[in-house]
């Protein structure tokens, strides 16, 4: 049945976790688990939110106001993240919906959130996305602007809370994961989103805050 499926896989995440947070010499609940429902229905979704699941993550706002109103509407106190990237013109749609947001990567996008902040009075949590293997075909700043970046979004009165990074794919993600660290650090940013079904162990034990987890979830995507 799929509910025990996905509320068991959901115990041995949050398991691996709290072991993880533990070796690191960190308290479980310094980490947010956010499940990532990205591609899966609403019927997949619920016997999650039956378990006690209550952060979820989507990386297009499209699919995630088709499906994210009746959720809510059935359970409240769900929050729901952007992982994705961000066209200017869907930012006050993302800023209506999302209680956070972690692709905030370009000055564009920043006069765009504020904008959408000033006129629905909500303030989302934001992240920023950092490119942090260097790759041309993903977002996130490089991490050369990062500083200017950030003094940016702060001029604009962004609700910067920390920083996000997806690291390059088939390689060990620990030394991006340590980067990314240092960067918020350096930055003086407290929060980190970074890790993904595959490495999200590791990356508890190198500082995360919000570990991103889909397919350890919910199987793998069609
Ligand atoms: C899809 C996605 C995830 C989850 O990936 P899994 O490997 O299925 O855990 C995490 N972060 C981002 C940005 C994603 O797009």
């Amino acid at each position: 049945m799929i509910a025990d499926d996905s509320s068991t896989r959901l115990a041995a995440v949050q398991d691996r976790i709290a072991r993880a947070a533990r070796l690191a010499g960190r308290q479980p609940d310094t980490v947010t688990l956010i499940a990532i429902s990205k591609t899966h229905p609403t019927a997949a979704i619920r016997p999650l939110i039956a378990a006690g699941q209550r952060a979820f993550g989507e990386n297009r706002v499209q699919e995630a106001e088709a499906k994210w109103p009746a959720l809510r509407e059935e359970t409240p106190g769900i929050a729901l993240h952007l992982v994705g990237q961000l066209q200017s013109n869907k930012a006050e749609a993302a800023v209506g919906l999302f209680d956070a947001i972690h692709s905030v990567d370009r000055p564009s996008l920043i006069a765009a959130l504020a904008k959408a902040i000033d006129k629905t009075g909500r303030r989302p949590d934001c992240f920023v996305q950092v490119n942090i293997g260097d790759e041309p075909q993903k977002g996130g700043v490089a991490i050369g602007d990062l500083p200017a970046l950030l003094a940016e979004a702060r001029t604009a009165a962004l609700p910067i809370v920390g920083l996000m990074a997806v690291p390059p794919a088939d390689i060990e993600a620990a030394p991006y994961f340590a980067l990314l660290a240092k960067l918020a650090r350096e930055e003086g940013i407290d929060r980190l989103s970074m890790g993904m079904s595959a490495d999200y162990e590791t990356a508890v034990t190198l500082g995360a805050t919000h570990v991103r987890v889909g397919s350890a979830l919910f199987g793998s995507r069609a």
